[in-house]
């Protein structure tokens, strides 16, 4: 069985976030944590999966909780 790596991005300085944000916008939709879902949460930092470009946002709290250097599940 292979184990298949996923590369990870961890976007948390200001000014792509609020880039991201903006372009999300323009899109007709609104970065939202994606762990808890929480719109009053303001987005602390953005997962960018390198395959399939999957993007995800989280907020401060939710930010804080993840495993740093671990793999998401
Ligand atoms: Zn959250």
């Amino acid at each position: 069985m292979e184990t298949e790596l996923i590369e990870i991005e961890m976007i948390e300085d200001r000014s792509s976030l609020a880039a991201m944000s903006a372009e999300a916008r323009s899109n007709g939709a609104e970065l939202v944590c994606r762990r808890c879902g929480n719109a009053e949460e303001v987005i602390a930092g953005v997962l960018v999966m390198m395959e399939g470009s999957e993007i995800w946002a989280l907020c401060g709290p939710c930010w804080r909780q993840l495993p740093q250097g671990s793999h998401i599940v």
